[in-house]
């Protein structure tokens, strides 16, 4: 049986037709019509035409969405990439579609893909960190995907690890995501860069010039090329991102971490990094019961795990 699966992402939508054994069958990726639901649901519509043409139609979909989602009705209370507050997803894709479908947050989506299909498949005990734009997480704990009393367990990108810190988009003070997460590292290259930039040469030629468009991506450029300013700040990020994983790995006591996202992908170093310093770093007794491996559906894990889920929950 074939089911669809929706990543609804800030810039880009990715939509998959996946088979019963996980395989993506046919993929589409399109810009996301932001702030307008309707006008994305036309789009959905459009798309699943050419992704389903001479193909098995899929008999149940599955949505993965940042943001918070109420379970009882599948409506996204909050979602601040794509700018949708109170948006009846599931109701409007049922009425679009006549499908059965299922909203769920993306991390935990892409948890549940990489459980059935990818890096977790097999351990019961999973914990899945993704560190992309912010960091998001999902447990899985004796062989159920925890959602918590109302289900937004998971926000792990906003523990509070810096109590004077950066401030957050959530109102709170140094959560981690301020440190580990795609859009805390640019600010922090930015405010580095501005603070000394006498030592900033090289940031300041890979954005042109421009410190405001300093990025993650930039950090992980200027620090291949041996930048010492760019070494500092790497060896900043990777102490909270060591020091974060290893409070985690105490909270939860998993058997198998998997570790992915943009800033993952962007600087893989940080994986055999979490490998060496997070076993120093957390108690002695969850030190030696864990491996920390990649994420293997990579860009696709929120799709594929998003029609993983409906089907199951049909
Ligand atoms: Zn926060």
């Amino acid at each position: 049986m074939h089911s669809l699966g929706i990543d609804i992402g800030g810039t880009k939508t990715a939509m998959v037709l996946v088979d019963s054994e996980g395989r993506v069958v046919a993929e589409k990726i399109f810009p996301t019509a932001r702030q307008n639901p309707e006008h994305q649901i036309e789009l959905l519509k459009r798309h699943f035409e050419e992704l389903t043409a001479n193909r098995s139609l899929p008999k149940t979909i599955g949505i993965g969405i940042a943001g918070q989602i109420e379970k009882s009705t599948g409506t996204v209370l909050l979602a601040p990439n794509v700018q949708w507050k109170q948006v009846p997803i599931k109701q409007l894709i049922e009425k679009a579609f006549h499908l059965p479908t299922t909203v769920l947050n993306d991390v935990r989506a892409a948890a549940w893909g990489e459980w059935l299909y990818g890096a977790g498949k097999g351990c019961n005990d999973l914990l899945c960190l993704f560190f992309g734009t912010g960091v998001g997480g999902a447990f899985i704990d004796d062989g159920i995907l925890r959602e918590g009393a109302s289900n937004t367990a998971g926000e792990i990108g906003h523990m509070v690890i810096d109590l004077n810190g950066r401030a957050c988009s959530c109102g709170q003070r140094g959560c981690w995501e301020t440190l580990v997460g795609g859009w805390g590292i640019a600010k922090m290259v930015q405010e580095g860069v501005r603070a000394e930039p006498e030592r900033a040469s090289l940031f300041l030629q890979l954005a042109q010039g421009n410190s405001e468009t300093l990025s993650a991506r930039h950090l992980f450029e200027a620090h291949k090329q041996g930048d010492p300013l760019a070494k500092q700040m790497i060896d900043r990020v990777s102490h909270a991102m060591v020091a974060g994983v290893a409070s985690l790995i105490n909270t939860f006591n998993p058997a198998r971490l998997v570790v992915g996202g943009g800033v993952i992908e962007g600087y893989p170093e940080f994986l055999p990094l979490l490998r060496r310093d997070v076993p120093k770093a957390c108690l002695e007794a969850a030190a030696h019961s864990f491996e920390i491996v990649e994420s293997k559906l990579k860009g696709n894990a929120v799709a594929v795990g998003a029609a993983a889920c409906a089907k199951e929950l049909k």
